[in-house]
């Protein structure tokens, strides 16, 4: 069967997983297709048939092309593209890594097509929006269909992993159809960074993103919240939290981050990867985008102080 005879755009969440509960395990939720379009056809070439009769694109979903503050935060739609992330003033000014991960997805052509939501769903430890996304403490808003009724609840994010590419949300019979996180307020900013090859339009060597909260002490920063993620540095999307913890209630100044680099080298398990780097080379990038992303969200969280 050709795929592409049965490709549905649902107008509602409702119609959506109608649609999927219907195919009984065979369809599956697409949106931009930058994942699942190019691994299907990659294990077509291996010879293997895609492993679903229909695709139910949702992103004609009515409300999920949308960004928008509600009940105090920030929410993203299943359909929202990275592009649309990368130009909305809200995620600039307060969830500042969010766009700055989605400004370095693939070229333009996948940005304007691909969504967070996909990145997500695709559960990679290494995804960049998934990176900024674990530091702003998000959460996705799962749909599922029970006996004809949606049912629908906020999921921390950090909950949906369960292995590279495995997701707790089973895109053949639910959906994520939203994500949302805290904005970040007075005193409080975040980050992102990456290093990549050059010529690179896949995943990133290694991606770092902090958010932290500062409190203004004779000119020095105490840190009073912080979340640190990076990956690929586990199997799963990474939280430092014993770093975090060795932060926490710090004044931040150099011996301090050479300290908190020591805990993050032993917390995080980065693994060679055969087309992207060595865990030593990995190992040697930790401490150095520590000291960059780290020290740029603290330079911005004084800003918004000084408003
Ligand atoms: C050339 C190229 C460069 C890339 N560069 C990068 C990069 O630099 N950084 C990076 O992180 N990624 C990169 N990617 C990967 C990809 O673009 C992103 O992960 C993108 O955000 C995926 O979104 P999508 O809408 O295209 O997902 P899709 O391909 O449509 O879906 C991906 C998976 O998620 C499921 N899914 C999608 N939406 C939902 C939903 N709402 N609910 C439940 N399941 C859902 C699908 O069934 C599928 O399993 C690149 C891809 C390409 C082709």
């Amino acid at each position: 069967m050709n795929v592409f005879d049965k490709y549905h755009l649902p107008t509602t969440v409702n119609e959506a997983l109608a649609l999927l509960a219907q195919y009984k395990g065979r369809a599956r939720i697409v949106a931009g297709g930058t994942d699942l379009l190019v691994d299907t056809q990659a294990e077509y070439h291996h010879g293997q048939r895609p492993h679903f009769d229909a695709l139910i694109d949702v992103t004609k979903i009515e409300g999920a092309n949308e960004i928008r503050e509600r009940d105090g935060f920030i929410e993203i739609g299943c359909g929202v593209t990275h592009t649309q992330i990368v130009n909305s003033p809200l995620i600039q000014e307060r969830a500042t890594a969010l766009a700055e991960a989605s400004f370095v997805v693939g070229g333009p052509q996948v940005r304007n097509v691909a969504t967070l939501c996909g990145n997500v769903a695709h559960a990679l430890p290494a995804a960049d929006g998934t990176v900024a996304l674990m530091a702003l403490d998000a959460q996705v808003r799962v749909s599922s269909y029970q006996l004809s009724v949606v049912s629908e609840q906020w999921l921390p994010l950090a909950e949906i992993f369960n292995g590279p590419g495995k997701s707790a949300v089973d895109s053949t019979r639910e959906m994520i159809r939203a994500i949302r996180f805290r904005p970040c307020g007075e005193f409080e900013a975040s980050a992102f960074a990456r290093v990549m090859r050059p010529q690179g339009v896949a995943l990133p060597i290694l991606g770092m993103a902090p958010r932290v909260k500062i409190e203004n002490r004779k000119s020095k920063f105490e840190i009073r919240e912080i979340a640190i993620s990076a990956g690929p540095v586990a199997p799963i999307p990474f939280r430092a939290k014993q770093t975090e913890e060795f932060l926490r209630g710090k004044i931040f100044d150099a011996d301090v981050l050479k300290q908190a680099a020591q805990i993050l080298l032993q917390e995080a398990s980065p693994r060679t990867s055969a087309h992207r780097a060595t865990k030593e080379y990995r190992v040697a990038l930790l401490p150095m985008l520590l000291e960059q992303t780290l020290g740029i969200a603290i330079e911005r969280a004084q800003i918004t102080n000084d408003q």
